[in-house]
């Protein structure tokens, strides 16, 4: 393929805007699939959850043919990204892979937080960036406010952006047009020695370990033996292929080139995105810049409700794991919760993500533990030990209080976008949530609020906070900034004067007491009475915060004794002890499940 005839393009845009739409629009236009073969919509997001939730979780990539106006045809390869921030990581990669990106904004939503995330993103990777106005069918739709959003917020030319309904297929042609006409063909020497960006990579149930490559400078080819530059590995090329997006097999892919290959590898942690891919006899000089590894920064405990799906739960947990390098698990005891796992997520989404996966399609029930990140804890030298800092992922490993000399937690700033009626309503929000205003501007009628916050603070249910105190207009987008010392402190629930440690969490000195007595009241409802009184209580190290108590369901069997029977009375006050005495044995009093979510969430 004559690199001037190639163009490699990605769909940026904020979540529901109709990247997902829009690219099955392309992919049919271009005639990759038959009518037919469009079964379902949206052919780029194949995972039953991301159909229902709308989002797009792993990248995908189709080469589409086009004969443009010049009569000419072109090869575009499309590559779809993440829409989420918890993937943000992937949506670089996958932007890195190429020239250019089509900007799809809703003609009635506009402008909103992840639209400008990805385009900066995208600036960065010097794209020529395509602007289309999207769902010009809405009755609702005002593409020319968009137009001028565009330009005034994102500081794009708009001028001759394209008006398109992804859902109707008006503007199909023009966006086409567009991406050969404005995005620049990529450059690459294909006799320089092979080096290739590993974009993606993901196990197939056939192909096994499938990975996406984008070739810079060189030929990959069928039979080649290549390596992995920060891997060390090396591996046999037994496929080389791109998606139409059927699989197609080629013999290899060139300069500006992208496909996939096979090539005998057991695990997705193998090839890891952003890998640099080159021969193994003839290498690099140097890799591509700009591997990263990324790390888990959400960690909580899943646990079965019945004991005996634990091997069901770790069997699940591996086969997810076999398509997602980035989640991490790993056994975890809980007195309360008996025996689960600890597990690490990009962010809160990939949780729910999991959370969700694990539920539907592998069928399991699950008490999930509060959301934890990662902090940094400075300890003191003790008897046996020396002085050293620790990262803490689980609040039940806290170790003994006497040796934190400090603890540092992660910060993040976010980017919000709201209609003016609820800035109050988010400000207050922020606030509580210890955050720091850093920005407050106005945009197009909405107001744009950066603050730094605490991801502690963030991880419970700030989105879900956020969206009902806007009715679902404010927009939420944020980085991390690093650790900061804090004052924290970890917080034990008690139930029936025992702690439950799937409850314990890590808090700020200065919120404990109220986030304390929210999670007593919020048990209160949420545990059913039992034949005894239940205290609840929230504590410091030994110190009581807050404190409820749950009234037992107790019969009044001694008011029948008449007052005048002692013995009588004291037996029959024994026997219900004795009932009491036989709950604890199974574990005390009986918190339902969804009492543990429950009381995580915040009034
Ligand atoms: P994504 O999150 O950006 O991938 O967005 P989707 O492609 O999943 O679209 C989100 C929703 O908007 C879906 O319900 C689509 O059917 C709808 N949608 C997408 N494009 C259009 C359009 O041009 N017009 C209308 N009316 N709806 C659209
Ligand atoms: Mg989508």
């Amino acid at each position: 393929n004559p690199l001037n005839l190639i163009r490699n393009f990605s769909i940026i845009a904020h979540i529901d805007h109709g990247k997902s739409t829009l690219a099955d629009r392309l992919i049919q236009r271009t005639g990759g699939l038959t009518d037919r073969e469009m079964t379902h919509g949206q052919m780029l997001d194949n995972m039953e959850i991301e159909q229902e939730r709308g989002i797009t979780i792993k990248a995908q990539t189709v080469r589409l043919k086009w004969k443009a106006a010049d009569g000419q045809t072109y090869t575009l390869n499309l590559m779809d990204t993440p829409g989420h921030v918890d993937f943000a990581y992937e949506v670089s990669r996958s932007l890195a892979a190429c020239e250019g990106a089509l900007l799809v904004v809703d003609a009635a939503q506009g402008v909103e937080a992840q639209t400008l995330a990805n385009v900066y993103q995208s600036i960065e990777y010097d794209h020529e960036i395509v602007p289309v106005i999207n769902k010009i069918d809405l009755p609702a739709a005002e593409p020319e406010k968009v137009r001028h959003e565009i330009e005034d917020i994102i500081g794009l030319d708009a001028s001759d952006a394209v008006l398109a309904s992804a859902k109707s297929g008006i503007g199909i042609d023009e966006i086409l047009q567009a991406i050969v006409d404005k995005v620049p063909a990529p450059k690459g020497d294909a006799s320089a020695p092979l080096k290739a960006m590993l974009v993606d990579s993901w196990y197939d149930p056939y192909l096994g370990v499938v990975v996406l490559v984008r070739v810079m400078e060189g030929v990959l080819k069928k039979g080649q033996q290549i390596k992995f530059m920060q891997a060390g590995t090396t591996h046999l090329v037994d496929r080389v292929g791109c998606m139409t997006p059927k699989i197609e097999q080629l013999n290899d892919l060139g300069p500006g080139e992208i496909g996939f290959i096979t090539a005998q590898i057991k695990e997705i942690s193998e090839a890891r995105v952003g890998d640099t891919i080159t021969d193994a006899k003839r290498p690099a000089a140097a890799a591509l810049p700009g591997f990263k590894e990324v790390q888990p920064v959400v960690f909580c405990g899943l646990f079965p409700t019945d004991a005996a799906e634990f091997e069901k739960l770790r069997d699940s947990l591996y086969k997810l794991r076999l398509n997602d390098a980035s989640f991490s698990f790993e056994m975890e005891t809980s007195a309360a919760l008996g025996f689960g796992f600890r597990c690490g997520f990009l962010g809160l989404l990939h949780l729910e993500i999991i959370q969700e996966r694990l539920t539907r399609e592998y069928d399991l029930d699950l008490i999930t533990t509060a959301p934890s990140v990662v902090y940094k804890m400075h300890l003191s030298h003790s008897k046996n030990e020396e002085a050293k800092t620790i990262e803490l992922h689980n609040p039940a490993d806290m170790p003994d209080p006497n040796r934190i000399e400090s603890i540092e937690e992660p910060w993040i700033e976010a980017t919000i976008y709201t209609p003016d009626e609820y800035l109050g309503g988010i400000l207050k929000l922020c606030q509580d949530r210890r955050g720091i205003q850093k920005e407050l501007t106005y945009v197009g009628g909405r107001a744009q609020l950066k603050y730094e916050l605490p991801l502690n603070e963030v991880v419970f249910d700030f989105y879900d906070r956020l969206k009902s105190i806007s009715k679902g207009y404010a927009s939420f987008d944020y980085a991390q900034v690093g650790h900061r010392e804090g004052d924290l402190v970890k917080m034990s629930i008690l139930v029936n004067e025992e702690p439950v440690d799937a409850l314990s969490m890590i808090v700020h000195r200065g919120t404990a007491e109220a986030r304390g007595r929210g999670m007593c009241e919020r048990l209160k409802d949420l545990i059913p009475r039992h034949l005894f009184k239940i205290p609840i209580q929230a504590a410091i190290g030994g110190k009581v915060i807050a404190r409820e108590t749950i009234s037992a369901m107790r019969k009044d069997v001694t008011a029948k004794c008449y007052g005048g029977d002692a013995t009588r009375k004291r037996k029959l006050l024994d026997k219900q002890k004795k009932g009491k005495a036989k709950m604890r044995e199974y574990g005390s009093v009986s918190i339902p499940q969804e009492a543990f979510i429950a009381a995580l969430r915040m009034g």
